[in-house]
């Protein structure tokens, strides 16, 4: 099948194609991650609304996941969508695994493909896969309801906090847990304005964790996980941490 080859979109009877192209790494040499599989998907998927997008300060746009990234967004690197779901698919039952260590979910930017993501879900039964996504998703819309569904179905989707308010904003969805970004020099647990617990992610103070060990963005939870922002364009993405860039 060709990389950029459609797959049929059978609930909406449709052969609408999705673009995304997606790198699976089946064991990964991410030591924050541990050697689990780990997906990465091209930089289309990335909305707007991301504070992080566009040298906003995201993680992923230095180093080498940049330049592997640049790869899977160039279609040097990864499959069509189709043919990733079929690697999902083939994981061993009960496998740990993150989807997009760089990416989003499938749709061009702040659209959110809720039939691609059904597929995903599909593909990952049995699996323990969980993802992140920034994609803006508004109270009561069929893409709340995708994540929703997504998350009942063994498929966790965190939504992804810019800083502590925006977290409690997700949280009010109530339609999957939830993560966000900490100034920079975090290193404590901490919570919301609205009193939620954020957890500090324990593989960004420990060098005896990664999410092979830990697996707490794949459980449904309503302690929220705080990642201190990180990178080579930290400051920046303190900057949105601290709430400044609203
Ligand atoms: S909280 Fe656990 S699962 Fe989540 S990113 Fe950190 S180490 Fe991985």
């Amino acid at each position: 099948m060709n990389a950029l080859s459609p797959i049929r979109h059978d609930i909406l009877n449709t052969t609408a194609p999705v673009m995304a192209q997606t790198h699976l790494t089946l064991k990964s040499g991410n030591v924050k991650t541990g050697p689990i599989p780990v997906s990465t998907t091209t930089a289309d998927t990335c909305p707007a609304a991301c504070p992080f997008n566009n040298k906003g300060g995201c993680y992923a746009a230095g180093g080498p996941l940049a330049i592997h990234w640049r790869k899977v967004t160039e279609n040097k690197a990864g499959k069509a969508y189709a043919d990733f779901l079929r690697d999902v698919a083939a994981l061993p039952d009960g496998q740990l695994w993150r989807h997009n260590q760089a990416g989003d979910l499938a749709g061009q930017g702040d659209t959110l493909d809720t039939v691609a993501l059904g597929q995903l879900v599909t593909a990952n039964r049995g699996k323990r896969g969980f993802t992140y996504t920034h994609k803006p998703i508004a109270a009561g819309s069929h893409e709340a309801a995708a994540i929703a569904r997504a998350n009942a179905s063994g498929f966790t989707v965190n939504l992804s906090g810019n800083d502590l308010a925006h977290a409690d904003r997700l949280a009010d969805l109530a339609i999957g847990p939830v993560v966000v970004v900490l100034p920079a020099d975090a290193t404590e647990n901490t919570v919301t304005p609205q009193g939620r617990k954020v957890v500090i992610c324990p593989a960004t103070q420990r060098d005896d964790v990664s999410c092979a060990t830990c697996g707490l963005c794949a459980l449904q939870r309503l302690a929220i996980v705080g990642f201190p922002a990180h990178g080579a364009s930290k400051r920046k993405a303190e900057t949105v941490a601290k709430g400044a860039a609203h």
